[in-house]
């Protein structure tokens, strides 16, 4: 994996704002029921320590309780779609569509795989996994 370093990214209409000073993983794709609906197909997200997550600006970032175990930060107004993290967790999975290129990063991995709506083919060879992080 290229090891990009200050990555910044923010949500639709830029109010909030962050900036990754480090991925841990490459981008995997998601395609539990939760990150499909919340995001209109399938989530591709990375992920950093939360100590490399960096917020520019997130006064008006939500943060909305999906799961016993999870919550997913998102902008209200706009809509964007930006994190999802363990409560607790030392570290964030961060959406890839709203970070700003060139990211050096590459999609390695499905997850959740047998949830991936009826309308789209995996017609690729990357890993299949039944859960990530
Ligand atoms: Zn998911």
């Amino acid at each position: 994996m290229n090891d990009a370093k200050n990555v910044t990214g923010s949500c639709l209409c830029g109010v909030v704002k962050f900036n990754v000073k480090k991925f841990t993983r490459p981008v995997t794709a998601c395609h539990c029921q939760q990150c499909r609906k919340i995001s209109g197909n399938f989530v591709a997200a990375t992920r950093s320590k939360n100590t490399e997550l960096e917020m520019i600006s997130d006064e008006t970032l939500s943060w909305y309780r999906s799961s016993e175990e999870a919550e997913r930060g998102f902008f209200r107004v706009c809509g964007g779609n930006l994190f999802w993290r363990e409560i607790g967790s030392d570290a964030t999975s961060i959406m890839a569509g709203p970070l700003d290129g060139p990211t050096g990063l590459v999609t390695s991995a499905h997850i959740y795989d047998e949830d991936a709506g009826d309308y789209y083919e995996l017609n690729d060879d990357f890993p299949r996994f039944l859960q990530g992080d």
